[in-house]
């Protein structure tokens, strides 16, 4: 009886995406209330109305080899090594309890597979041809007392890379920067600042940026910083100011982690986003890949963030760039389809986060982008340079945009299409969200 209904029910979803898809618009209202009573009827028939194949799915999953030495631990481990891994059933639950084995099961399954997961995943919370453009601003560049290996901006190295040390831009430039910015389509405008911390810098920079927060707010766009370590009290300060979301990368795995920077400890950066999240406001944590980094590395990072008491709002995945001069000039260009690899593993265990696609995608083709939307990425970073690095050009954009169907994702707080998809799928959130 369930599976009649099922079926009729994945009929009319055919139907009802189809008219959409014929007349944009109309019939979405439609669509999501037939996918939600899809999916709620799935839910109440459980395993039992799963066909054959889908259940051998999970098994096949269990049984591929791999090259992630956890998986291959807990599968030595095992009786039969078929057990159908419990993240399959769990899908699309946002959950802080993932265990580093199976996050490795999920970054290990085959990239087809993993890839309609997390596709599946992803629609269950954003709408799939929705995609944020950000920019971000260098607002003080060089001369940055850390020495993180991959970064041109470490003052270690400034006369190899040949990059000085700027002053704080001042407040007008960074305003006009803004305006472009949203002119061209950001939503999102993050500004960035080559410190250790505020605390390094004095009181009249400190009240310039919380300034600069303040008025890019004003201008109706999300505002993200990234100043580095931030205490309590700074937190706060931006906080007030209307800061959105602040941006801290874990960078890689906490084994991993002194080989890339020696001049701070992984529990800094933990102290900080923590910092964050208790001021209210949005965390933005990703990491590298690419750095010289083993895949339980990459793992590592992609359960780091997973099991944070509150998964970050936003998770941006950065391929290596690698810039002549710094510690990493000679580490190869990771292959997209790794990048891939992680996104989908991201999109999977934080299924309501923004997975933004940011350094290293100058060189991916139109079609890794697309293998990268599909993944479950749903932001780029806009505008012909990152912090350090070249980008892609906008009009390149646009025409990808264009031929995979894409839309800009319009400036509105995320909170209303959260509430819209924790009634559409009825799923048990286990998370306070700190999204603004
Ligand atoms: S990544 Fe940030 S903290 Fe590290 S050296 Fe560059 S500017 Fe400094």
């Amino acid at each position: 009886m369930v599976g009649l209904l099922l079926s009729l029910i994945t009929l009319s979803v055919s139907v009802v995406s189809a008219a959409c898809t014929a007349a944009p618009g109309v019939g979405t209202v439609a669509l999501e209330a037939a996918m939600a009573a899809r999916l709620l009827l799935g839910r109440l028939a459980g395993v039992a109305s799963r066909p054959e194949w889908h259940r051998q799915c999970g098994r096949a999953l269990a049984a591929q080899p791999c090259a992630v030495p956890e998986v291959e631990d807990r599968r030595a481990g095992r009786d039969n090594g078929h057990a159908r891994p419990r993240w399959v059933d769990a899908l699309g639950d946002v959950r802080s309890d993932w265990t580093r084995e199976e996050v490795g099961e999920v970054f290990a399954s085959p990239l087809l597979e993993l890839v309609f997961k997390a596709q599946t995943v992803h629609r269950m919370y954003h709408d799939p041809r929705m995609v944020q453009r950000c920019t971000l601003l260098n607002i003080k560049s060089g001369g940055c007392p850390e020495d993180c290996k991959y970064c041109s901006q470490s003052s270690k190295w400034s006369k190899d890379v040949d990059m000085k040390a700027e002053k704080l831009m001042d407040l007008d430039s960074v305003l006009e920067a803004a305006q472009r910015a949203k002119a061209a389509g950001s939503t999102r405008f993050c500004m960035g600042a080559a410190w250790r911390g505020p605390s390094q810098v004095g009181p009249r920079q400190w009240e310039r940026v919380l300034k600069m927060v303040k008025e890019v707010k004003a201008m109706g766009m999300e505002v993200c910083t990234t100043l580095g370590m931030v205490t309590p009290e700074q937190a706060r300060q931006l906080k007030e100011a209307g800061l959105t979301a602040y941006n801290h990368n874990l960078d890689t795995s906490p084994e991993y982690y002194s080989k890339i920077t020696t001049t701070r400890k992984y529990e800094d950066r933990l102290n900080t986003l923590e910092a964050v999240r208790e001021a209210g406001i949005g965390m933005c944590a990703g990491g590298i890949i690419g750095l010289g980094e083993g895949i339980h590395d990459r793992v590592g990072l992609l359960h780091q963030l997973a099991s944070l008491p509150v998964h970050p709002d936003s998770v941006p995945i950065n391929r290596l760039v690698a810039i002549k001069g710094t510690p990493m000039q000679d580490e190869k260009l990771v292959d997209s389809l790794d990048l891939v690899r992680c996104i989908a593993t991201a999109r999977i265990v934080m299924p309501r986060s923004m997975v933004r696609l940011a350094a290293g995608r100058l060189k991916l083709s139109l079609a890794d982008q697309g293998m990268c939307f599909m993944a479950g990425a749903n932001s780029i970073f806009s505008g012909d340079q990152l912090l350090t690095t070249p980008n892609n050009d906008k009009s390149e954009d646009d025409v990808m945009f264009q031929v995979l169907g894409l839309m800009e994702k319009p400036y509105n707080p995320p909170k209303d299409a959260l509430h819209r998809d924790v009634r559409m799928h009825g799923k048990q959130h286990h998370q306070a969200s700190t999204v603004q």
